[in-house]
């Protein structure tokens, strides 16, 4: 995908969220356990289906809860794409977006 690509899918996922999409933000995965099954869950989705996974993992398109969690602290967002590397994932995003997969 090009640059130009990511942007219009960022554009497309932020509208998404923008317009009210209702995603799952809790449970928060606290738990080695947890996390894994919350991924295997994602791997379960069909390959294209991006309101899925968005659900699943509970995206914000603002930072979250009391600590204002958000993509620039993860350790999974790479900032120069503005791309979450989190191979279950792998969209692009924006810097105070969030969702439950958040690690530092
Ligand atoms: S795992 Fe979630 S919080 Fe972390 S960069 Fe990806 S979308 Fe953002």
């Amino acid at each position: 995908m090009s640059i130009h690509d990511d942007d219009q899918l960022r554009e497309r996922i932020g509208r998404m969220l923008a317009q009210g999409l209702k995603t799952q933000t809790e449970p928060f995965p606290e738990t080695e356990r947890e996390f894994s099954q919350l991924l295997d869950e994602l791997n379960r989705l069909p390959a294209d289906d991006l309101e899925g996974k968005l659900v699943l993992s509970g995206f914000t398109d603002t930072p979250y809860g009391e600590d204002r969690m958000r993509c620039q602290e993860c350790m999974y967002y790479l900032v120069h794409r503005k791309w979450c590397d989190l191979p279950e994932l792998a969209v692009p995003v924006g810097p105070d977006w969030w969702c439950r997969l958040w690690r530092i």
